[in-house]
């Protein structure tokens, strides 16, 4: 199996270095050519376009931003589509809409392709230590055929059948809930906080019993001590995922008026100029709001 990885960005490069050891990596192509030096150096190779680094009947893997980012790379000019041909199979790993990944299966299959959604759970240094969780959607043998790429970037993989856009909702209920969490403890400890308490005192009691669980752990962490640098996610990355939410929750029919508040929330820390922080930092509206500095 011939692989190509496209795109090396914090969570990227970290998964196509573990894929490289692996001896598993054809080529690596990223849009700033500069950010590949380290895999270069590890002796990975660089290619010119994205379609240079796959092969016809290989696997084209792209872990990018967003949804144009995905398309761009897959059908504009030396996008993927015009290489991998009949057989080949492009496994997209990034947080893109539902819609988005039926599209993109659809232009495959009318050329021979196959699409496979794969996006992840995890931050970049889970990526670096190969403990990302894995969610799939696509046709049954080809992720049977693209397995052994998946084992090399995650400790598990839980599939959600074929549709092409099931394992992208999957993967939104889980960001619209690591959200729902950041904002809920923030409103908490603000709460401890203004009543006198320590706040991160409080966290840590909730976070070992309670709410022993690595989302709240993690964030719990972060929002207490109001770190949210350096960013292991973006929160412009952050409002995009919250705008699918609401996106994938109203073609569902679903009202999701928490997800509403979220991006409210998200788009008031970005006017702040909160654009480099990690996304944890929208808990910081929740102090703004609150009267603590
Ligand atoms: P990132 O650090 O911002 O990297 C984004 C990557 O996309 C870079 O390689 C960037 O290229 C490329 N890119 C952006 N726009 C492009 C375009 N128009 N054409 C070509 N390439 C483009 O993002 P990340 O944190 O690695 O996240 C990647 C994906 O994984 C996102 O969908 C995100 O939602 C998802 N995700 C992230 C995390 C996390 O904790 N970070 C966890 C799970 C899932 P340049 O280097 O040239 O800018």
């Amino acid at each position: 199996m011939q692989t190509g990885f496209v795109g090396l960005g914090a969570m990227g490069a970290h998964m196509a270095r573990n894929l490289h050891r692996a001896g598993l990596l054809m080529g690596v192509w990223n849009r700033t050519a500069g950010k590949a030096a380290p895999l270069i150096a590890q002796g990975a190779t660089l290619a010119a376009t994205p379609a240079d680094a796959i092969a016809p009947g290989g696997v084209a893997i792209t872990m990018l931003a967003d949804d144009a980012a995905v398309e761009n790379v897959t059908l504009g000019d030396n996008g993927l589509a015009t290489r991998l041909g009949a057989g080949g199979i492009h496994v997209s790993m990034s947080t893109i809409a539902p819609a988005t990944a039926e599209r993109l299966a659809r232009y495959h299959a009318d050329r021979g392709s196959i699409y496979v959604a794969a996006p992840v759970f995890g931050r970049p240094d889970n990526a670096q230590a190969r403990q990302l969780v894995v969610c799939t959607s696509g046709p049954a043998a080809a992720k049977e055929k693209v397995r052994p790429l998946l084992d090399a970037v995650g400790r598990a993989v839980f599939d959600f059948g074929e549709a092409p856009g099931a394992a992208n909702v999957a993967k939104l209920c889980g960001n619209f809930l690591i959200a729902a969490a950041i904002e809920a403890m923030a409103e908490a400890f603000a709460m401890a906080e203004k009543s006198g308490l320590d706040r991160t005192q409080v966290a840590a009691m909730l976070t070992k019993t309670l709410f022993a669980s690595p989302v709240y752990q993690r964030y719990g962490e972060m929002v207490a001590a109001k770190r949210h640098t350096p960013a292991g996610f973006k929160l412009p990355l952050g409002l995009k995922d919250v705008e699918l939410v609401l996106a994938t929750g109203g073609a569902a029919r679903v009202p999701m008026p928490l997800a509403g508040m979220l991006r409210e929330r998200i788009i008031a820390g970005l006017a702040k100029g909160r654009d480099e922080m990690d996304w944890s930092a929208l808990a910081l509206g929740v102090l703004d709001d609150a009267g603590i500095k």
